[in-house]
């Protein structure tokens, strides 16, 4: 398994067929150390929240969701905030979801075409 797996991916058991999402050295299912990984896709929003009072370096207000893609879900920022539960999201352009001396960059989720 590599670090460097983009966000839009998940991972995959070769062994077991399990699916999960954060980066993991083995899986968590059979304890298998080899894993693919595969597109999310798109998902859907289970439920949303927008957090006024932020960190340093994040947007205020920043929207984020819980969302559903097919075997995982995850927590991620929003593009904006019309996108609500029940709606179709993937993964859209990079942005700088925390700025500062070590900027943290990845994709907020945008809704799906
Ligand atoms: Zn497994």
């Amino acid at each position: 398994m590599s670090d460097a797996v983009p966000p839009d991916r998940a991972f995959v058991c070769t062994a077991c067929d399990h699916r999960w999402y954060y980066t993991r050295q083995r899986c968590p299912a059979c304890g298998a150390a080899d894993a693919d990984t595969y597109e999310l896709g798109t998902g859907s929003v289970l439920a949303t929240t927008t957090v006024h009072a932020t960190p340093p370096g994040v947007r205020q207000p920043n929207p984020l969701a819980i969302v559903a893609f097919e075997h995982v879900s995850l927590v991620a920022q929003l593009a904006d905030e019309t996108i609500e539960t029940g709606d179709a999201v993937t993964f859209g352009d990079e942005a700088v979801l925390r700025d500062g001396d070590e900027p943290i960059e990845g994709p907020r989720l945008v809704r799906s075409e």
